[in-house]
């Protein structure tokens, strides 16, 4: 979290997996309605300036398209596309609670979404907006936790939360589902993650977010209240 004066500022990526639930398909009402709810208590009642990016791999990713002969930079284009739809979905779901929301995407869709301009959606934050950020960074061969260690960045939130779908809370010494004596780590160093290959994030996003100085939290965000949960450091593991 950046606290700037007396405000406190995070960039939250979700991942789009977190969206659904496998039984109902790749967006789920009920999920959707429970994550914006928590993204508005936070917001109105904590005062917390909240930004979003999400990702697309409940409905597509880079590498099925690979698998199926499309080009990787098509294939990509295609899974961009799947996280404006997904940021859609959320931005309905945190405007039908009345919260002021604002989606800026990084491919143009000018009937659809915002350009995304750095400024501007400094400015939706400091009047309470969320704001979501769509398309991820907008160039194939990225991930959306790239794009979130990108916009923590530009928007001035030293911490990225990253909310899983993984059903753990956090970085563990193993598989924690798997093996019963794996043990969670509080804190792991960014040259941990890398050099132990802990896969929490992708490679590129970890080396952005050392070489900028961005803290990851990384935590389960399918548990309903885990989100508030992470932020005042009561789950996850903190990475920097
Ligand atoms: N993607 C991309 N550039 C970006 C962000 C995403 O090309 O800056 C594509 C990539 O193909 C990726 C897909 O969008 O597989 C979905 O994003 P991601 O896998 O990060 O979603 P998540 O796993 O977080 O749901």
């Amino acid at each position: 979290t950046q606290v700037i004066g007396d405000r406190c500022r995070i960039l939250l990526k979700i991942s789009g997996e977190a969206l659904g639930d496998p039984s109902t398909g790749p967006l789920d009402a009920a999920v959707l309605t429970q994550l914006a709810k928590e993204l508005v208590g936070l917001r109105s009642e904590l005062g917390v300036e909240i930004a979003l990016v999400v990702g697309g791999g409940n409905i597509w990713r880079g590498t099925y398209g690979v698998d199926i002969g499309i080009d990787a930079p098509t294939s990509d284009n295609i899974g961009m596309l799947a996280t404006v739809m997904n940021a859609l979905a959320l931005q309905s779901a945190i405007e039908a609670l009345g919260q002021p929301v604002r989606l800026q995407s990084a491919i143009n869709m000018s009937e659809l979404a915002e350009p995304y301009i750095r400024r501007r959606a400094v400015r939706h934050l400091e009047k309470g907006r969320i704001v979501i950020f769509a398309a991820g960074t907008g160039n194939p061969f990225f991930t959306t936790d790239t794009a979130a260690a990108l916009r923590a960045a530009e928007i001035g939130a030293q911490t990225m939360m990253k909310g899983t779908h993984s059903g753990v809370n956090g970085i563990y010494s193993a598989d924690p589902r798997l093996d019963p004596s794996a043990t969670k780590y509080d804190h792991v160093g960014y040259m941990d993650v890398i050099s132990r290959d802990l896969n929490v994030m992708d490679m590129t996003a970890v080396t952005f977010c050392k070489d900028h100085g961005i803290r990851v939290i990384v935590f389960d965000v399918t548990s309903p209240g885990n989100i508030a949960r992470a932020w005042r450091g009561e789950i996850g593991t903190v990475v920097d």
